[in-house]
């Protein structure tokens, strides 16, 4: 040992091999951190350093050492060798035992593990960080005992940063300073990052700096009262972020500093957009914008050129399948919008080449969309972006966005991801995707939960200052990134990945079955739908009806508000495709967070407590009439329900009723037509018994419910960690609807997010719910659950969580009860 750097001999005797060439990803791609392997030809693994032996498996295919200098050693004698239970290997060692170099550790028997394990090929990987590996030259037979490599400390900044630089942290503070950042304040913000060793970089408006360069920093321009993002990734972000902005929010040292004009603000964690876990390395994607030429040739060339570009795309678009199918009609009814072509034309005309014409377009667009503020129209500006970049590809020739080539495993890292990038992913090696902005109800959301992969949205800027290759735990489900996770994070995920694996595969056996509680009470599991592609998804996913379809969202990305005929087409492609199962459509929640631009409205204050849901369909009694219409006509009587949204109270729902009744007898039907309320105003919950006696069924809306329970917006990220439907005040209010719904003799039921997540199940279950109304891809596992449930068991717990203080303790009791 030479100070803290020790050499490492080789264990056995075979051929030395760099790590990547390990057949096995885990290893090869460094996920457990960076090391060798030998090929061995003896059947005896010796210590190949002085150190104490931390662990020996029951299965003694495998040893971990510290050794003298405190790095952590783990030598994996083959691959996927615990499956051999034990069988050929002889521990010649036991955890807490010291060795010396070259002392045996475990023996084995070389041909009988030959021919059972997948290779032989024994990995030896250093395991703990802040320490380097230098390994000689590869390639070649070895003795043992010869020595093959070193490992040393890193150097303090880099043992720091390579030991953890999943803490990011990010906050927003006002420039106080009254001359803004300039030269002297700079150089302060770099000297305070001094005893810091993570990334720091200030955001302001689209630029982004290195906070420890001085030169940067300048470079931003920020002047006194901006707003600036500080962004730390690394050990110590936090500390060091905070550092940064209590320098700045005291005014950076300068003389006159004007007090913050707002307090700072503490950005919150990363978004669950799709469910999932994934094991993979980074890769960041930068999609660069092409340039184009500003002058074209003439107009006539110029125009023609667009039209052949947009025709095209459109052309390729129409053959989009599946989840996408809805998504390319979205896009190509943009590429057909008539104010952006007279945009695009008017910029032709003043001899602008086609290219930077559409480009202009497309971008005066989305600056009207983001001036809107609204969340939801927002993940339009990501769909315009996508074909400005489409559409100058074609005109250009050239590929389309630089969507490299995936490795297997990969975890895609962008600012935000567009659907036609996510489109040309290659879905098979990509494990799941973090993006740095992002709504969790953007498009590429849906096409990435429909694909089954797991994504984070609203992580923040830090992760997009991990390196490519660094190795990723990406929990979506947990909302988190462990970034360069340790050998056991690794291992216990994988162990949970396989586990998950197998469950879902024994869930989707049973999803068919009609689900009945273990003491054979039945609860129904419906899905909610938003189109004809999610119905065949909830009818294979083992759904026993609609309990939500989501009739705005069939309609939102168009200009002009849908026919009778053309929605009673629709309403009956969706009634066609459940089959018998029963079919809840719900009337037209437009307002709030879901705008449609065919029915433009006057602005409100606050539009989530304005003109919305039934709320609007009563002022305008035209479309409801019109809606009603389509459904009675699209839907067959004995299969259709339908539902209100936004109820209040009995003011809301009696004249629906009567509507109904009045269209019922103009088409002629005879049979009744269930009609139900949505819970998701306080309000009705308390009158939940009242409206019961008049209603044919509740349904509990929890995502509404939830925000205005709690005062939250379910749209705005700064109380994003308040919307929690576990509140035991949500609870109480879906024990109200349980009771009243009851006493009135009417079923109730749940189609708000809560009731896909299987660890509500038994809580809501106990508070009287029936019917559980989830996301197609949530069913099988909703199942499972509630056939293992009983009925005194899930009431007891439902109680205790009604009386329990917040949604941790809430969720805490689910799990024991689960467990
Ligand atoms: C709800 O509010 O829970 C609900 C199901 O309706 P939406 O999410 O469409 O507002
Ligand atoms: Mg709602």
């Amino acid at each position: 040992m030479i100070g803290d750097s020790v050499t490492l001999v080789a264990p056995f005797a075979g051929w030395l091999a760099p790590l990547d060439s390990v057949p096995d990803a885990v290893f090869a791609e460094r996920m457990m951190g960076d090391g060798f392997a030998i090929d061995p030809v003896e059947g005896l693994l010796r210590a190949p350093a002085a150190g104490e032996v931390l662990s020996v498996p029951a299965t003694a295919h495998a040893v971990t050492l510290r050794l003298d200098n405190g790095a952590e050693l783990l030598l994996h004698i083959g691959l996927e060798t615990v499956a051999l239970g034990g069988k050929g290997f002889d521990a010649r060692v036991e955890a807490g035992q010291r060795v010396a170099a070259g002392d045996p550790l475990i023996a084995f028997d070389l041909d009988a593990v030959a021919e059972a394990a997948k290779a032989l090929i024994t990995p030896v990987v250093l395991a703990s960080e802040g320490y380097v590996l230098t390994l000689d030259a590869t390639g070649r037979l070895v003795e043992a005992g010869a020595s093959v490599a070193r490992i040393a400390r890193a150097e303090p900044r880099e043992a720091a940063r390579a030991a953890s630089v999943d803490e990011r942290f990010e906050r927003e503070v006002i420039v106080a300073a009254t001359h803004g950042i300039h030269a002297r304040p700079a150089a302060r913000i770099a000297a305070a990052l001094r005893p810091f060793v993570a990334e720091v970089a200030l955001v302001a408006g689209d630029r982004r700096a290195n906070a420890r360069s001085t030169v940067a920093l300048l470079g931003l321009g920020v002047t006194s009262g901006s707003c600036v993002r500080i962004v730390g990734a690394g050990a110590d972000a936090r500390a060091a972020v905070e550092a940064v902005a209590e320098l700045i929010l005291s005014g950076l040292g300068e003389e006159g500093a004007a007090a913050p004009a707002a307090p700072a603000i503490v950005t919150q964690g990363p978004v669950c957009a799709s469910p999932g876990l994934a094991i993979g390395q980074a890769l960041q994607l930068h999609a660069a914008d092409q340039a184009v030429p500003e002058f074209g040739k003439d107009a006539a060339a110029e125009r023609a050129a667009l039209d052949t570009a947009l025709a095209g795309i459109s052309a390729r678009l129409a053959g989009a399948r599946g989840a996408a199918a809805e998504i390319a009609e979205a896009h190509r009814a943009l590429l057909d919008d008539p104010e952006l072509l007279a945009a695009a034309n008017a910029q032709i005309a003043t001899g602008r080449s086609a290219g930077f014409a559409w480009r202009a377009a497309t971008v005066e667009a989305s600056a009207a969309i983001r001036a809107t503020g609204d969340a939801l129209l927002m993940e339009r500006v990501a769909d315009l972006k996508d074909l400005e970049r489409q559409v100058i590809a074609a005109l250009l020739g050239t590929a389309e966005a630089s969507i490299p080539a995936l490795r297997p495993h990969t975890i895609l890292i962008a600012e935000d991801l567009l659907p036609s990038q996510f489109l040309a992913l290659d879905t098979v090696n990509l494990a799941g995707i973090a993006t740095a902005a992002g709504g969790p109800t953007s498009h590429v959301a849906i096409l990435a939960a429909s694909a089954g992969i797991p994504m984070l949205v609203a992580a923040g800027e830090g992760v997009l200052a991990v390196a490519d290759g660094t190795p990723l735990i990406l929990d979506a489900d947990a909302a988190t990134l462990t970034i360069e996770p340790g050998p056991e994070a690794l291992a216990e995920t994988s162990e949970r990945l396989s586990a998950v694996r197998e469950r879902r595969a024994r869930e989707a056996a049973e999803a068919h079955a009609p689900c009945r509680m273990a003491d054979g009470k039945r609860i129904e599991i419906f899905a909610n739908l938003g189109s004809v592609t999610d119905a065949a998804a909830a009818v294979a996913a083992g759904a026993e009806g609609c309990g939500l379809l989501r009739t705005e969202f069939l309609f939102l990305d168009r200009a002009t508000a849908p026919d009778e005929d053309e929605q009673r087409e629709t309403y009956s492609r969706i009634a066609a495709t459940l089959g018998e199962r029963p079919l809840i459509v719900r009337t037209l929640d437009i307002g709030g967070d879901k705008p449609v631009p065919y029915l433009p409205m006057a602005g409100e204050e606050n539009p989530a407590l304005g003109l919305r849901g039934v709320r609007l369909s009563l002022a305008r009694p035209d479309l409801m009439r019109l809606q009603l219409r389509a459904i009675l006509r699209g839907v067959p009587a004995g299969q259709c329900r339908i539902m209100l949204p936004m109820v209040a109270d009995l003011g809301d729902y009696r004249p629906v009723r009567t509507l109904l009744d009045e269209v019922r007898a103009e088409l002629g039907i005879a049979e009744p037509v269930q009609l139900g309320v949505m819970i998701e105003t306080p309000a009705a919950a308390m009158l939940a018994g009242q409206i019961a006696r008049e209603a044919d069924f509740l349904s509990i809306g929890t995502n509404d419910l939830t925000q205005y329970t709690l005062a939250a917006d379910r749209g705005n990220a700064a109380v994003s960690q308040r919307v929690d439907a576990m509140h035991p005040a949500v609870l109480r209010l879906v024990r109200e609807v349980g009771k009243g719904a009851a006493a009135a003799g009417r079923w109730a039921g749940m189609c708000g997010g809560l009731a896909s997540d299987p660890l509500a199940a038994p809580i809501l279950i106990g508070l009287g719910i029936t019917e559980l109304s989830a996301t197609p891809a949530s069913i099988p596992g909703l199942k499972a659950v509630v056939r293992k449930l009983d009925m005194n068991a899930c009431v007891a717990l439902a109680e205790k969580a009604c009386d329990a203080a917040s949604p941790a303790e809430v969720r805490a009791l689910a799990r024991e009860a689960l467990a």
